[in-house]
């Protein structure tokens, strides 16, 4: 396992004629030219908080069925509860009104494949030792569980009565419900 600086990398990530950011440059212009102001204010219509690792295979608005405007989404890697997915979380409630949350985390996630050994093998390229946790897992039912019971004993949030967590199958786009028990 490579920590960072392994990693290959295509030379200035040419992507015919340009950079990745370009292609996504141009396709914002597309986007725009056919955007039209849909008048909403920033309170997600639906109330509700998505929490969600980052993986690329999970598409969160089309898997949930969500429109434009319905949810705050907060992602990263693992779809860990994080003191800043916290932070995100109380601003969502208390600021932005949402009640509920949902916990997503999926089958062949990255961190399953990662232990703690990765922030010493950090600490050793580079000299300095992450302030953050890995927060590596084994088992994702469990993490599921852990993220449930960081969310409903949070002390800044306003509402945690409905807090339900998921394990999305990459393969077949399913949710599988986590017994918080
Ligand atoms: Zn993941």
């Amino acid at each position: 396992m490579t920590t960072s600086a392994s990693v290959p990398t295509e030379p200035e990530g040419a992507i015919r004629g340009g950079t990745v950011t370009d292609r996504l440059v141009d396709a914002n212009e597309r986007y725009a030219s056919a955007f039209t102001d849909p008048g909403m204010d920033a309170r997600p219509v639906l109330h509700v908080a998505v929490v969600a690792c980052m993986d690329a295979r999970l598409d969160l608005h089309a898997a949930l069925g969500l429109e434009l405007g319905d949810c705050h989404t907060i992602r990263n890697a693992g779809g860990v509860v994080t003191d800043d997915v916290i932070r995100s979380l109380t601003i969502s409630q208390r600021a932005l009104g949402t009640r509920s949350v949902v916990l997503i985390h999926h089958t062949g996630c990255g961190l399953e494949t990662l232990t703690e050994d990765f922030r010493h093998d950090l600490e050793m390229e580079v000299g300095q030792r992450p302030a953050w946790a890995v927060e590596s897992f084994r088992d994702v039912d469990q993490d599921v569980r852990q993220s449930m019971q960081r969310v409903r004993t949070s002390p800044f949030l306003l509402h945690t009565d409905d807090v339900r967590g998921f394990v999305f199958d990459v393969r077949t786009g399913l949710l599988r419900e986590i017994d918080p028990t």
